[in-house]
């Protein structure tokens, strides 16, 4: 059976649908998931312009009831998501249910933020005049989302909108769409009165751009490639919508010379290749301190070849299959392009088997200024660069377009410091992976990696609010 858009409250189907099938074993179909259009985003708009009035003024603790009970639904059917995730994205079952949790205790932590929604009173500079600043929610917000965390990053733009009483449009990734639609499921389930979420499903080229495009969209919070992120501000500015960009990233990760190599190694082999690299603060170049550079590269390689890549539903499996044949082709042209860029390359090559598998690839001997060291793959590739002292790994780590995440590995408290308050990305990890972060606290970079204000935690209602300033004199 198609699975169909949300729309108003209404299950409703478009035409010609889009096959889902697992990335570990193209004859595994996981759905069939309707193709939506111009047409059917205008109706999902015009259902969520309708919810608004009603839904913007609702007590908090409806709204906090709503997104509490969907994180409890979805912590409770966290085995069965998190297997539809792994099916459909490749990641690790342990990875697909680690990321379904998240989306549940997301929901929770905005459940209580819509209790928490605060102002200011401010003493005006006028005799008997009172100022306050309060927030008020935007309207229709249309929310654009990846492949790469199906369910967390639909989770974490769908709850703050909900929580600070807007009304939602999403418009999921089309090689995933299904963990988005069992969230979409869900929040039927728990109340969500109609038109208050609508999902729409399809390309994005047509459902995307007609979201952006769509005059009833006050604001559009945007999670995916640099490219289409552009694209996307263009359209933004054109029409003078609040935006919320979130794009790619070539993190960087130090090992200094005083790093703890185990520590080093595990945190390296679990940011660069974990998740198949295909996380956007992946460390995809590892810059490495002359004096332990060959240890590093020796241990690397030993831990290279112990990862186990498999099925991701097999629970020995610590690296599954690319995303799709298209990224895997793409990231096979980066491996050549490494080695004919002057890198020696380890691994790299694909699986002779079905799905498409690729062996983790280390480029070494890579430089800062090779395309296959500025360009973000989004695969399991990290470029290895060799760094004289501190300063020089501090301007390596800086010399690139993204600020997204970036880390350093080192026993010196000072490194840590002077790294932390130096780095130009947006988080900085420090003797842990560049990718892996908390739920509840500001995500988001800087440069060419994201546009706007922060999203998650606390900070996530600067993005979904907008401040009013209003003056009284009683007379
Ligand atoms: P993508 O840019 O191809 O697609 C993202 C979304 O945009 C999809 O839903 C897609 O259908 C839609 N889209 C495509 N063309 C569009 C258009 N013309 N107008 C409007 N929408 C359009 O990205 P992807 O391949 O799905 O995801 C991988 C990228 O996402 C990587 O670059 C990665 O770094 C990035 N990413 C960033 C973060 C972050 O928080 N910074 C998190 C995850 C992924």
């Amino acid at each position: 059976m198609v699975k169909k858009n949300l729309i108003g409250g209404a299950w409703i189907d478009a035409a010609d649908p889009i096959e889902n099938r697992n990335p570990a074993n193209p004859q595994d179909l996981i759905g069939l998931f309707t193709r939506g259009n111009a047409e059917t985003v205008d109706l999902a708009v015009s259902a969520a312009r309708d919810a608004f009035p009603a839904w913007s003024v609702a007590s908090p603790q409806l709204r906090a009831d709503i997104l509490d009970k969907a994180g409890n639904l979805i912590l409770a059917r966290k085995d069965e998501i998190g297997r539809v995730l792994a099916r459909e994205e490749g990641k690790t079952l342990a990875e697909a249910v680690g990321e379904t949790v998240r989306a549940g205790h997301v929901f929770k932590f905005f459940a209580g933020e819509a209790l928490r929604m605060t102002g200011d009173a401010i003493a005006s500079i006028r005799q008997d005049v009172d100022v306050d600043v309060t927030r008020e929610p935007l309207g229709v917000v249309g929310l654009i989302t990846p492949w790469n965390f199906p369910i967390a990053i639909p989770a974490w733009k769908t709850a703050p909108a909900l929580a600070f009483g807007n009304t939602v449009v999403l418009k999921c990734a089309e090689q995933t769409p299904a963990s988005a639609h069992l969230m979409a499921e869900i929040l039927d389930e728990a109340g969500c009165p109609p038109g208050v979420f609508n999902l729409v499903m399809g390309p994005g080229s047509v459902i995307g751009s007609a979201l952006v495009d769509h005059p009833d969209v006050a604001a559009i919070s945007f999670t995916g490639s640099e490219a289409v992120g552009q694209r996307i501000a263009e359209g933004c500015a054109r029409r003078r919508k609040k935006l919320q960009l979130e794009m790619g990233g070539k993190n960087p990760m130090v090992v200094m010379e005083d790093a703890d190599l185990d520590i080093a190694v595990s945190a390296c082999i679990n940011g660069a290749f974990y998740s198949t690299g295909q996380r956007c603060t992946a460390s995809s170049r590892l810059i490495v301190h002359r004096a332990i550079h060959d240890a590093f590269v020796d241990r690397m390689e030993a831990a290279m070849s112990a990862l186990i890549l498999g099925d991701p539903l097999d629970p020995s499996t610590q690296i599954g299959p690319v995303v799709s044949e298209g990224q895997l082709r793409g990231n096979l042209g980066y491996v050549d392009l490494a080695r004919k860029e002057g890198a020696q390359v380890i691994g790299g090559a694909q699986l002779q088997r079905a799905g498409f598998f690729q062996a983790p690839a280390l480029f070494i001997g890579a430089t800062n200024d090779m395309r296959s060291s500025r360009e973000e793959i989004f695969g399991p590739c990290a470029s290895v660069i060799m760094a004289d002292d501190f300063e020089h790994a501090v301007q390596l780590s800086n010399d690139t377009q993204f600020g997204l995440s970036s880390g350093i590995c080192t026993g010196s408290l000072k490194y840590a410091r002077d790294f932390k308050r130096r780095s130009a990305a947006g988080m900085v990890m420090i003797n842990l992976p560049t990718a892996g972060v908390d739920y509840h606290v500001p995500f988001g970079g800087r440069k060419a990696s994201s546009m706007g204000s922060r999203e998650q935690g606390r900070y996530a209602v600067d993005f979904y609010t907008s401040v009013k300033t209003a003056y009284c004199f009683a007379g």
